[in-house]
């Protein structure tokens, strides 16, 4: 069951491999993975890793500098509460450390601004951007998402 806040947008559930990573995001820190074995990072979060499936990982702060891999810009129909904020960008982002490592987030103006803030004409496919933080949600179900300023706005 996901949590549904007042605002009727769906919040990411960490599970047990993802919740370091939301805690360092709630830090305003962005890490993935990274194999102590064989130094490969990984993402999304899981116990072993797909290269040479050691069990030994940990978190590594990334920059949290990346670049636009593809976006797409989402209009009806979607959800209601959606639907009430599009149209607004999601984009998938390579990490600049490792463009293996891709990230799905929206661009937003600020990091406080809602979805949609970024004109979608501005996109393309390569912009270099930024993470910024962004806590969602009430209570025990507060969460930090990380979302994404381009570089040259
Ligand atoms: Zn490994």
């Amino acid at each position: 069951m996901f949590p549904v806040p007042a605002d009727g947008l769906l919040l990411p559930v960490p599970d047990d491999d993802g919740a370091p990573f939301w805690a360092y995001a709630a830090r305003g820190e962005l890490r993935v993975q990274i194999c102590r074995d064989c130094g490969v990072r990984r993402f999304p979060p899981r116990p072993c890793c797909p290269h040479c499936r050691s069990f030994e990982s940990e978190w590594q702060k990334v920059s949290g500098r990346g670049r636009v891999w593809s976006y797409v810009v989402a209009h009806p129909p979607l959800l209601p509460s959606y639907a009430a904020l599009a149209p607004y960008d999601v984009a998938v982002v390579e990490l600049v450390e490792d463009p293996a490592i891709r990230l799905v987030g929206n661009l937003v103006a600020a990091p406080d601004a809602p979805l949609g803030s970024v004109d979608a004409a501005r996109l393309r496919i390569g912009a270099p951007v930024r993470a910024v933080f962004c806590a969602l949600g009430e209570g025990s179900e507060r969460v930090t998402v990380p979302r994404w300023m381009l570089e040259r706005p």
